[in-house]
C-alpha cells in the first residue's frame, strides 16, 4: 500500500491541512484537507471515503469533493457510523449549505450542466452512503477494513486497513486515552495516531478525547506490552501553533521507547 498524507493537522493554513489520508490514490480516510491537496484528475481516482467521526476537520471537504464528482459523472461511496451520518448529512450534504449531493446530479444542478450530456444510466448521486458497524470486517474497494471504536468526545472509530498482500495500517482517528481494546484486534505494520497538543495539556486533552505526547507514550507502551512489538508510528492531527513543542516531545518519546516514532507531514508518502 502507498499511503499519502494529505492533511496532518487539526486546522487549515497555507501549508497545513486538516486530517486526510489517501491509500493507493483511491481510498480516502477522513476528508479534512482533501480537495485543496489534489488535482481534479487525482480526485477522480477516489472511489471510497471512510469517515472516522463527524467533526468538521475530518469531513469538511465532502461537499467540495461531491460537487467535483458531478463533473466526471462519477460516484464516491462514503462509509461511516450511523451516528456520523446523523450529523454529516443534515449539516453538510442535504442541499441547505450547498447542493444536495445525495440526489441525482440532474436534480442537483437542475439540468443546467449535466442533463444534456448524461444518460439515464449514468444518473446517480455523486455521493452514496454506506453505514459501517464496529468490529465488523468488510471488503471495501479490494481492502479488508475493520472499524474499531475509540474514545473521542463523539462516536468515532479507527480503521485497520489491510491490503490484498496482507500488509496493514491502523489509523486511530481522534482519540483520547484507552486504546487497549483496539490493540487487541490489530497487528499492523504502521500506526497513525494523534497528538493534538503538548503534554502540559494532557488532562484537558483527555477530557476532550485527545492525546498528548505523554498519553500517546502510555498507549504505545501498552501496545508493545500486549503485542510484543511496536510498528512504525506516525503522529498527526497536531495543533499548528504547538508544532515545534509537539515535535520535541514526540522525539523524546521515540528515544524513551526506542521506537520509530515521528511526525507525519502534508505531502509525505509511506509504503506499507
Ligand atoms: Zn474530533
Ligand atoms: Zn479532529
Amino acid at each position: 500500500m502507498e499511503l499519502s498524507i494529505l492533511g496532518a493537522h487539526d486546522l487549515e493554513s497555507k501549508d497545513a491541512h486538516p486530517t486526510s489520508l489517501l491509500i493507493d490514490g483511491r481510498l480516502l480516510i477522513d476528508a479534512g484537507g482533501l480537495t485543496s491537496s489534489l488535482t481534479l484528475s487525482q480526485q477522480q481516482q477516489i472511489k471510497t471515503v471512510l469517515l472516522t467521526h463527524h467533526h468538521l476537520d475530518h469531513t469538511r471537504d465532502l461537499p467540495t469533493l461531491g460537487f467535483n464528482v458531478i463533473l466526471w459523472q462519477g460516484q464516491v461511496t462514503v462509509h461511516a457510523l450511523p451516528q456520523t451520518f446523523d450529523i454529516v448529512v443534515p449539516c453538510l450534504l442535504d442541499g441547505r449549505i450547498y447542493v444536495d449531493l445525495l440526489k441525482n446530479p440532474t436534480l442537483v444542478l437542475k439540468g443546467a450542466m449535466c442533463s444534456q450530456t448524461m444518460s439515464p444510466a449514468e444518473d446517480k448521486p455523486p455521493l452514496k452512503l454506506c453505514e459501517i458497524e464496529p468490529y465488523k470486517k468488510e471488503i471495501i474497494d479490494g481492502y479488508e477494513v475493520l472499524p474499531l471504536p475509540v474514545k473521542h468526545s463523539v462516536p468515532g472509530v479507527g480503521y485497520l486497513v489491510t491490503s490484498s498482500a496482507g500488509n496493514s495500517l491502523f489509523y486511530t482517528g481522534d482519540t483520547g486515552p484507552g486504546l487497549s481494546d483496539c490493540w487487541k484486534h490489530i497487528n499492523p505494520q504502521l500506526i497513525l495516531i494523534e497528538a493534538t497538543a503538548p503534554s502540559k495539556f494532557t488532562a484537558e486533552l483527555a477530557m476532550r478525547g485527545h492525546l498528548s505526547p505523554q498519553s500517546l507514550k502510555e498507549e504505545l507502551s501498552q501496545f508493545r506490552q500486549l503485542k510484543g512489538y511496536l510498528p512504525r508510528v506516525i503522529v498527526i492531527h497536531r495543533a499548528l501553533p504547538y508544532e515545534q513543542q509537539i515535535k520535541e516531545e514526540i522525539d523524546q518519546v521515540a528515544i524513551e521507547l526506542n521506537a520509530d516514532i515521528g511526525l507525519g507531514y502534508e505531502g509525505m508518502t509511506i509504503s506499507v
